[in-house]
């Protein structure tokens, strides 16, 4: 259902208003997805009304809330787009439909990609969000505070693309919890020098204009972290008086039915502290983040990301005795004999392996291998049984 009336002249890719469409810009568009528009590629037959570009505001079993210059769209996935086997949409994503049929020809390539792999299942990616810039991990100073899950988090952001900025909410229980709040914003610091670590109050708004100023105009942040840490307090704090008005978006799905969704993009209000608005989404509670890493990558970039998220292990590995030197039981580890936090060197050698692994798995190539290597054993096995098997 297309909710605005409006028509679409003939000529409109052609003539790239959308190049610098302010209205879009506000939403996160650029000249990354500007090029990516295709006027052989993305224009309908008849050319009326012709495709526009939009960006996915929220997703609800297959239907999508496309936010386009002429208004809101529901829309679906068009058969061509779910036969192909190209990129399915996910929130956030810069998307092109055609409004009057109400359908997704095409996903643009995602600048950012905040993936993880899906729990309980095969070996596959499951996108959390699309073309984020920056991404709040959310830990709560009460229960929930685990160095090794900020850990974990961070990784996951350096694969994504996106910066991580960390949120140590309910920072109002230190006192109460006996916790020193400067102490514990340093030791979250030492995980990674470089990033930006705040302490926060949702519930006292302490320091919560620091996150709007994280972002440039038009720029999106996600909300991650697990659930009770406080990401919906957050978000209607920020949202402030407009929180009911947006918390209206909703998406209807294939019976027209409407339903809240678990993922929803928000447009933030202009302040002080970012003057041209910003956007954000707030991502339901994960309990298991397990790596993704992009197949059509080199299996090397997920491991150097990887090694770039511990700086302090990156920089003794350089005077490990083996070049491949998995922090083991290798001789001359420069790693282990160095004074690390030993369930610090844990965690990264567990994601080590688990990328590892990932690797083997959606690798075709060295699944390939690895089938080549079994079939030859097999054989080798078949060609010399065992007495009592023959
Ligand atoms: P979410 O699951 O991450 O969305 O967490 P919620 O926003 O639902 O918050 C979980 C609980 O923590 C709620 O009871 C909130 O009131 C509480 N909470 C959120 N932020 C703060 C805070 O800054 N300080 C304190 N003391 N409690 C908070
Ligand atoms: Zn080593």
């Amino acid at each position: 259902m297309f909710l605005q009336n409006s028509s679409y002249p003939d000529s409109e890719f052609q003539s790239s208003s959308f190049q610098t469409s302010e209205f879009l810009q506000a939403l996160g568009w650029s000249g990354f997805f500007a090029a990516q528009l295709d006027p052989a590629l993305d224009a309908t037959p008849d050319n009326t009304p012709a495709a526009v570009p939009g960006r996915v505001a929220s997703a609800n079993h297959g239907r999508f809330l496309i936010w386009t210059e002429a208004g809101d769209v529901d829309a679906g996935v068009s058969g061509a787009l779910r036969n192909s086997g190209a990129l399915w949409p996910a929130v956030g994503d810069w998307v092109v439909v055609r409004p009057h049929d109400a359908v997704i020809d095409r996903v643009l390539t995602r600048h950012t990609c905040v993936s993880r792999k899906q729990p309980e299942r095969e070996i596959r990616e499951q996108v959390l969000a699309a073309n984020i810039d920056v991404l709040f991990i959310v830990s709560g100073l009460d229960r929930d505070y685990n160095p090794r899950r900020i850990e974990r988090f961070l990784v996951m952001a350096n694969e994504s693309g996106a910066r991580p900025v960390v949120l140590l909410n309910k920072a109002d229980l230190a006192p109460s919890l006996g916790l020193n709040l400067e102490e514990t914003v340093a030791s979250v610091q030492q995980l990674s020098p470089a990033i930006t670590v705040l302490p926060i109050s949702a519930r006292s708004d302490e320091n919560l204009d620091a996150l709007p100023s994280q972002l440039g105009p038009g720029q999106t942040a996600a909300l991650i972290g697990s659930s009770g840490v406080g990401k919906s307090t957050i978000l209607n704090r920020l949202l402030g008086d407009e929180r009911q008005a947006t918390n209206e978006v909703r998406a209807s799905d294939s019976r027209g039915r409407h339903t809240t969704t678990t993922r929803q993009l928000f447009r933030m209000p202009a302040s002080a502290a970012n003057q041209s608005g910003w956007l954000l989404m707030d991502l339901p509670g994960l309990r298991e983040v397990q790596l993704w890493a992009n197949p059509d990558q080199p299996a090397t970039q997920a491991a150097q990301t990887l090694e770039a998220s511990f700086d302090d292990i990156q920089a003794l590995a350089e005077n490990c005795r083996f070049r491949d030197c998995t922090h083991g039981a290798e001789p001359g580890c420069a790693v282990t004999s160095a004074n690390l936090d030993p369930a610090r060197l844990a965690n990264f050698q567990k994601m080590q392996k688990e990328l590892a692994h990932l690797e083997r798995k959606t690798n075709p190539h060295l699944a390939k291998e690895t089938r080549a290597k079994w079939n030859a054993i097999e054989k080798s096995v078949r060609s010399h049984p065992k007495r009592d098997e023959s």
